[in-house]
């Protein structure tokens, strides 16, 4: 293949490395709802990159914005000074943030990635409690499967073992409260289940004490566990918990932000309001990187005006607000407002489920799960290879020009909200298809 550059030098993310080097795959352009590899072949995105690229690739109105702002200022610190577009694209955000009066999450605090997102709000958590006089809540409360990125505060609170089975040590004053939400409450046929789950935090307070629990951090929707969708009333029941105990609620929406249940962030869609949420990826379209905590009126003045508010703290990136991002993130929310492609997985989500459910009783299919333009498609695992089912999927799909992600035996699909209602056929006849020819 001639145009194979060399692959030593680049550390990949670890995750099945060795089966990319083995036949590797190597994306070269992106256009609307499709990338080319390097051999010239088209293939169907059905994933939005990794959840990110809402609007579709490749939009002139980011790369011209992107570029008018390298030629006006292409960096400036946002450490005792700022600089308007952040100032802009801040308030763009607010406008769309939830909540009402101090439960308003309309104060942002911006970042470079999710993983820096869920640091900041950790962080932010222990300090507000601190501020208002609370010192004693320094634990956070993460949740079994949960996955909030690869930082050290990430994978403190995370629930998903292999990301930290090798840092023992890390996990030290926070804790996991055991929440094993079994496939999926919402699933068409299913019945409503697994409500009694959330009363599992009531237990962790009663346990610990909710004078030393400052958060509980959980992704309102769990994308990389293999989209896993909360039994109804689950997070109603956790809002009320918290409230009850002084105990702030963040919600991790650095996949569901930005449109992909149909609404601009779950806590829209679910109707319940966290004190914090954190986002990333679709904020800039996929584009440049960056993430934002929005933070309530009410955790935004505990923590700057608190009666003990002037403890020492610093917290803020070189690249927290950077010039370039902002203007991304502008084009972006102008080109979702334009197009309203905020609501438009709404729209789209009755034809998806019905879809997606015409996969049911094809070959090794055991479950099927869909929440707005989110999908899954869980396989039964081959005896003693667990995995390698749905990563054979994925490989022939990919041949086949089909971009699917796999997480385990599960294959996920979060294709771009721009999406037309033949590609949905496209994915999953291509993905039937592929179905049948695995073994
Ligand atoms: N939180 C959630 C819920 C995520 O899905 C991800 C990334 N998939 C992250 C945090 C981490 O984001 P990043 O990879 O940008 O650090």
């Amino acid at each position: 293949r001639p145009n194979m550059p060399p692959l030593e030098n680049f550390w990949m993310p670890f995750t099945a490395n060795r089966q990319f080097k083995a036949a590797p795959r190597l994306l070269a352009a992106a256009d609307g709802m499709y990338y080319t590899d390097i051999d010239g072949n088209r293939i169907l995105d059905g994933t939005a990159g990794l959840w990110c690229v809402n609007a579709g690739h490749g939009r002139r109105k980011i790369a011209a914005a992107v570029e008018r702002q390298l030629a006006t200022m292409d960096f400036a610190p946002t450490f005792q000074m700022g600089h308007p577009i952040a100032f802009e694209f801040a308030a763009k955000l607010a406008a769309h943030a939830p909540g009402e009066g101090q439960a308003r999450l309309d104060r942002l605090f911006f970042t470079g990635s999710g993983s820096e997102s869920v640091d900041t709000a950790l962080k932010i958590a222990i300090a507000y409690q601190r501020a208002i006089g609370q010192g004693t809540r320094t634990r956070i409360i993460g949740r079994e499967k949960g996955y909030h990125g690869v930082g050290f505060g990430g994978i403190s609170v995370g629930g998903l073992v292999n990301n930290r089975r090798v840092f023992p040590q890390i996990p030290a004053d926070h804790m996991r409260h055991t929440l094993d939400i079994d496939r999926n409450a919402y699933s068409r046929g299913m019945p409503a289940h697994g409500l009694e789950l959330a009363e599992d935090l009531e237990r962790l307070v009663a346990l610990h004490g909710a004078e030393t629990i400052a958060a509980v951090i959980v992704e309102p929707m769990s994308g990389s566990a293999g989209v896993i969708l909360p039994p109804k009333g689950y997070l109603e029941r956790l809002r009320a918990i918290a409230d009850a105990h002084g105990i702030l609620l963040i919600f991790d929406e650095v996949i569901t932000g930005f449109g992909r249940l149909g609404t601009p962030f779950a806590a829209d869609y679910f109707g319940v309001i966290p004190d914090m949420m954190t986002t990333a990826k679709g904020i800039t379209n996929g584009t440049i990187p960056m993430g934002a905590v929005f933070a309530s009126r009410k955790v935004h003045d505990g923590l700057m005006h608190g009666p003990e508010h002037q403890i020492e703290l610093f917290h803020g990136y070189t690249y927290s607000g950077h010039p370039v991002a902002c203007a991304a993130g502008l084009a972006t929310m102008e080109i979702y407002e334009e197009e309203s492609l905020l609501s438009r997985a709404g729209e789209l989500a009755a034809d998806w489920e019905e879809a997606l459910h015409g996969l049911k009783g094809h070959p090794h299919v055991v479950d099927i799960r869909n929440l707005g333009l989110v999908g899954a498609i869980e396989l039964a695992p081959r005896a003693g290879a667990p995995g390698t089912r749905a990563y054979d999927v994925f490989v022939d799909c990919f041949h086949k020009g089909l971009l699917v992600r796999v997480t385990g035996d599960i294959i996920a699909l979060s294709p771009p909200l721009t999406i037309e209602k033949e590609q949905i056929a496209t994915i999953v006849s291509t993905i039937a298809d592929a179905l049948k020819r695995a073994a």
